[in-house]
């Protein structure tokens, strides 16, 4: 069974002086307990808490890296960054599998 938890608030970008808009609130769904695969390509660890998209244009604003490649997630793989300072990665962009993720603890949530 799957739970639906959309995301209740607007999510920024993590850097305070910059805290462009993300994602508006109730556009995507929060799934944890997820199972990544070891970064190869980056030493940065991604949140394996974060939210699913299925189109990358439900963000307001973000930023992807230049392809990059990651075990088992084939060659189209791209990091996402804020549009705006270019923080991150702030989740991925894996277009083999049209799938999309940002990571929880990457972004600033606006409160309720
Ligand atoms: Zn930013």
């Amino acid at each position: 069974m799957t739970e639906t938890n959309l995301n209740p608030n607007n999510i920024r970008c993590v850097n305070e002086k910059c805290r462009t808009l993300i994602l508006k609130k109730n556009s995507a769904e929060l799934k944890t307990n997820l199972t990544l695969p070891e970064m190869t390509s980056k030493s940065e660890k991604i949140s394996s808490r974060g939210w699913f998209l299925s189109n990358i244009y439900t963000f307001d604003n973000i930023g992807v890296t230049k392809p990059t490649q990651m075990d088992s997630f084939g060659n189209d793989f791209r990091f996402l960054i804020c549009a705006e300072c270019e923080i991150g990665p702030l989740g991925y962009l894996d277009n083999a599998n049209k799938s999309i993720f940002l990571a929880e603890d990457r972004v600033f949530q606006d409160d309720a």
